[in-house]
């Protein structure tokens, strides 16, 4: 039987699909013993004692759908500490306020658009440096680091090419220094599949946007860790700069986690039979899935994660005008820029997500012309392969 009677037990002996399910669930901390956590819009409480706020007295301070939502989460990553934000982006945001003028970041180049110039811009604003460098390459990374270093920003795995940097020995490194935070981006991967905090790393952040909630309707971020003094320091920007989820993308978002063992289980088998399906055809070049040896980090992928999500690339031949009629041929894949949720989406890095990258740099990272980006959901896996297919067959014919 599951203990579920206490507000204290957050199910930590329990498995991962468990403590989604119960971990800050508890129904007896709600009046009506609700299963369901309630959606709490009240953004002020009653207070017995009028000398002394108590509990929750502001939405902006605390809001008990919030509190339940970041018990789960913290549950789900094994961490002390979760904070939710309005978006990915605001987590980040949240983050760089550990930050002081004259500190310095050491970021991956190769990760999403929108932080990479978050970073640049938080930088110039708050007069702080930022050194992109390839974490794939541990030895970059410490070369970067100077003595004002303050913060190691990496984003494994990259997208559209699955590319990883090793978090346990870029941690090692983290460590050799003293006050260095060192951060992940664990987005695409999800606890489910990496866990950042137990290979070293002080922070794992989240954009929610994607697997975490995983059906296209809330857009939300989180930060997990250990350390009391970040919670002093992010907890004012939840309360003092009031960067806040509401209470029902809170709701929403904790009832998306509910499902996301089991998603994350379909995207990666659809996602590897998808891999295999491509790598032979005759009109595709080049598939980057690291379940497929020829990918550069299959060791470290075997060693790092215990699957993927089913994002992807692959490249087909011909030019970008092929690559055009191929996403216009989908039926059941749409034309999104987005990824993480149930339904699948493709689209060309070159045209949508990767356009402010120099095309030496595009090359670097592995995207081409007539590279696509599959984020494959959890529909019948035939029907994804034939929608493949007669979408290559029309490209071609
Ligand atoms: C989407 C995304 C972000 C930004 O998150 P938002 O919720 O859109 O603000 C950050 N990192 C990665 C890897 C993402 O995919």
């Amino acid at each position: 039987m599951i203990m579920a009677d206490s507000k204290e037990n957050t199910n930590k002996d329990c498995g991962f699909a468990t403590r989604a399910i119960h971990a800050g669930q508890e129904y007896d901390q709600w009046s009506n013993a609700e299963i369901v956590p309630p959606i709490v819009t009240s953004i002020t409480y009653y207070q017995n004692n009028p000398a002394k706020m108590e509990c929750h007295f502001y939405s902006r301070m605390s809001n008990p759908t919030r509190d339940s939502l970041e018990r789960c989460l913290a549950a789900l990553e094994d961490s002390k500490h979760a904070l939710v934000f309005p978006s990915g982006s605001a987590a980040v945001t949240a983050l760089l306020h550990l930050l002081e003028s004259g500190d310095h970041i050491v970021a991956s180049v190769e990760q999403y658009g929108g932080t990479r110039l978050l970073l640049i811009d938080s930088a110039k604003h708050q007069k702080m440096e930022v050194d992109f460098v390839d974490s794939q390459d541990v030895n970059e990374v410490e070369a970067a680091i100077k003595p004002n270093t303050k913060l190691i920003w990496i984003e494994t795995p990259s997208n559209p090419c699955v590319k990883m940097s090793d978090i346990a020995a870029i941690a090692k490194v983290a460590r050799s220094r003293e006050g260095i935070i060192f951060a992940v981006d664990n987005t695409l991967l999800t606890p489910y599949f990496q866990r950042p905090l137990e290979l070293g790393a002080d922070i794992s952040m989240y954009s929610c946007t994607k697997y975490m909630n995983g059906h296209n309707d809330v857009l939300a971020g989180a930060l997990m860790f250990n350390s009391t003094e970040f919670l002093e320091g992010l907890q004012m920007v939840q309360q003092k700069y009031g960067s806040i989820l509401p209470a029902f993308d809170c709701s929403m978002l904790n009832r998306g986690l509910k499902t996301l063992s089991l998603r994350m289980e379909k995207h990666c088998e659809n996602g590897v039979a998808l891999a295999r399906y491509l790598e032979k055809h005759p009109k595709v070049v080049s598939v980057s899935h690291p379940v497929l040896p020829s990918h550069p980090h299959y060791e470290l992928a075997k060693k790092q994660t215990t699957g993927n999500c089913g994002l992807f690339a692959f490249r087909i031949s011909g030019t970008v005008y092929e690559a055009k009629k191929f996403i216009q041929s989908l039926r059941i894949f749409a034309s999104s820029g987005s990824l993480g949720s149930f339904s699948s989406f493709a689209m060309i890095p070159v045209c949508v997500s990767h356009t402010s990258l120099t095309e030496a740099e595009r090359e670097k990272f592995g995207i081409f012309d007539t590279t696509i980006r599959l984020s494959v959901g959890i529909e019948n896996v035939e029907d994804l392969i034939k929608d493949l297919e007669q979408a290559l067959d029309k490209t071609f014919k």
